[in-house]
């Protein structure tokens, strides 16, 4: 039985007052919720103050990206050693606005993941097709690539601090969610793949996560899904009490 994972991914939103006061609003809503793990994502500016309003709480406080190399002259960025020492447990890597706006490609985003993985630090790496990859029936082949190129020379060892985030594109930010069926074949999609790269044992164990417009209505019936462990959470993670109508829906 895989342990279901929910994380709010903030995205640019919240300053560090606002982040506290989103925090200690929805600490008591999910407290003794034990039964999945519960991720806040947040600006890096966020991040002290998130973990001070979470500590001593079940909220765990990560980080929206990181940069591939260790230190040099790449302005803006930030290593996976400065979020390490920030106490940093988790990282977003891959998110479809990164590869839209940023021009992240599956080859930034392994390295990024390796570099994330190689300093300690947990990954939630996000993939999944655009619409017309969808209309066009190729999501089977577009979400096993980028497993595939995503996780290259990546150890079955590290893959234990793996956590895949399939998000539809067209489903992210927009409303339109996939259908429970749909999220949980692709899922299961990437969960085959994973199992032809690491095995079975490797497949069975990793947290894949279902993201786009999963909202307090329809949380339950996506995490009912048996390839479906947790959500990536955008929009509905800005608002305590439906981020914990979707905690609730996971337990
Ligand atoms: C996301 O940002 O990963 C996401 C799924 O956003 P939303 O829930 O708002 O669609």
């Amino acid at each position: 039985m895989r342990r279901k994972v929910i994380a709010g991914n903030w995205k640019m939103n919240m300053t560090p007052s606002q982040a506290k006061a989103l925090i200690e609003e929805t600490k008591p809503l999910v407290a003794g919720k034990d039964n999945c793990d519960i991720i806040f994502c947040v600006p890096f500016v966020d991040i002290h103050a998130a973990q001070e309003a979470a500590a001593g709480s079940n909220i765990k406080i990560g980080a929206e990206n990181v940069h591939f190399a260790p230190k040099g002259a790449y302005t803006g960025e930030i290593s996976a050693e400065m979020l390490k020492e920030c106490g940093v447990d988790y990282v977003i890597i891959g998110h479809s606005e990164r590869r839209q706006y940023f021009g992240e490609t599956d080859e930034t985003v392994n390295l990024r993941t390796k570099a994330a993985l190689e300093a300690g630090l947990k990954v939630i790496l996000c993939l999944g097709e655009v619409k017309e990859e969808r209309v066009n029936g190729i999501t089977d082949e577009v979400v096993s690539m980028q497993t595939k190129l995503d996780l290259k020379d990546v150890t079955v060892d590290q893959l234990a601090n793996v956590i895949i985030a399939y998000e539809p594109v067209w489903a992210i930010g927009t409303g339109l969610t996939a259908t429970p069926e749909q999220a949980d074949e692709t899922c299961g999609v990437i969960r085959n793949t994973i199992a032809k790269m690491y095995g079975a044992e490797a497949a069975e164990k990793i947290v894949i996560q279902y993201g786009g417009s999963m909202n307090a209505a329809n949380a339950a019936e996506l995490l009912s899904k048996e390839n479906v462990d947790g959500g990536l959470i955008g929009g509905a993670s800005l608002k305590a009490k439906d981020f914990s109508i979707i905690v609730n829906a996971a337990q």
